[in-house]
C-alpha cells in the first residue's frame, strides 16, 4: 500500500503528500504559495490515510481468506460548500 493524499489549497493548487516519503514531523507544503499544512492537521490526515491503507489491506486479506469480493478503495473524495 501506498497511500497518497490529492490535498488542494486555498491558493488553487492541487497536489500530493504520499505517505512514504513523507514523515510525520514534516506537514505537506504546497508547492505554489509555500503554505505549511498544521502539523496537528497533518496527524489527522496522516491517520485517516493509515486507516484507508488498512481498509484495503484488509480487503485483499479477506478475499484470499474468505474470497470475499474484493472490492478496494483506492480514493475518497469530499467536496466542501467552500469548493
Ligand atoms: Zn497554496
Amino acid at each position: 500500500m501506498n497511500p497518497k493524499a490529492t490535498i488542494s489549497c486555498s491558493c488553487g493548487c492541487m497536489f500530493q503528500a504520499a505517505f512514504q516519503n513523507g514523515s510525520l514531523d514534516t506537514p505537506p507544503q504546497c508547492p505554489q504559495c509555500k503554505a505549511i499544512m498544521d502539523k496537528t492537521s497533518w496527524k489527522s490526515l496522516w491517520d485517516s490515510m493509515a486507516s484507508l491503507a488498512d481498509f484495503n489491506y484488509h480487503i485483499l486479506k479477506w478475499n484470499s481468506e474468505r474470497n470475499e469480493p474484493r472490492m478496494l478503495v483506492p480514493a475518497i473524495t469530499v467536496s466542501t460548500l467552500g469548493d
